[in-house]
């Protein structure tokens, strides 16, 4: 059985009090169920913090990015031992701002995967198609590079550290949800490349997450689809009752 997974991805937002208040209220409300897994991925300098105050409660931190470099002279740059020291066990990857706005190729995705997968730790890997390539009918062949070129290098063994989340960029932010349709057939897609390159029985343990505009009001009809194994949240992961809304349901 796979996971089902939330993850909530809080980008450049929410200072230390900030922070503080919104882990409060998801540490109170959220019960736990079993078989989902519910994460949050606050900013670097609030990873510490948030992950001393939910210590012993059934929800997990992840940090949104990390540097492919072990050490050394990397001016603002955080390494995946700074995370791991202080308790961090999953990185989101490639995120489609990452990759638009702070230009991380496929090549230097690639490397942060296997800089993660060394110091042992879980990788959600993002991937996703621009509006103007859905329209040219190539998400498919977009998807599969950013698959082939920044993940599928890996081991068979070590996929099972890495978590797949598809997010289409002209559903993020934008209030503009793919169709439950549109995200199973996509989902389905990426878990017959993995199957194509791993093998079927490994490719039915990855949980592949949907990205994009996901809220109260669609999760349960985008979760029920058969490859879809939960979501990566942006903006409604910032009220505690939207993002524990998604949390449950599944
Ligand atoms: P959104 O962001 O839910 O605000 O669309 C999702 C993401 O970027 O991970």
């Amino acid at each position: 059985m796979r996971d089902k997974i939330v993850a909530g991805n809080w980008k450049m937002n929410n200072d230390l009090a900030e922070t503080e208040d919104l882990l409060s209220k998801i540490k109170l409300e959220w019960e736990g169920t079993e078989g989902v897994r519910v994460i949050v991925a606050p900013s670097f300098t609030n990873l510490h913090h948030a992950f001393e105050s939910l210590r012993d409660t059934q929800v997990e931190v992840a940090a949104q990015n990390m540097n492919q470099h072990e050490n050394g002279a990397y001016t603002g740059e955080v390494s995946a031992k700074m995370l791991t020291s202080i308790g961090i066990k999953t990185v989101i990857l490639g995120h489609s701002e990452r990759r638009a706005i702070f230009k991380e190729t496929d090549e230097v995705l690639a490397e942060k995967v296997n800089t993660a997968l060394k110091n042992d730790m879980e990788v959600i890997f993002c991937c996703g198609e621009e509006l103007k390539e859905r329209k040219n009918n190539d998400h498919f062949e977009v998807v599969k590079g950013q698959l082939e070129n920044g993940l599928f290098h890996i081991s068979e063994e070590a996929l099972e550290k890495v978590v797949v989340a598809y997010e289409p960029v002209w559903a993020i932010g934008t209030g503009e949800t793919a169709s439950p349709e549109q995200a199973q057939e996509m989902h389905a897609f990426i878990r017959k490349s993995i199957e194509e390159k791993y093998g079927k029985d490994k490719a039915a343990e990855v949980a592949i997450l949907y990205g994009g505009s996901v809220k109260p009001s669609n999760a349960k009809e985008i979760f029920a689809k058969e490859d879809v194994d939960g979501g990566l949240v942006g903006g409604a992961s910032l009220k505690a009752e939207d993002f524990l809304a998604i949390a449950r349901a599944f």
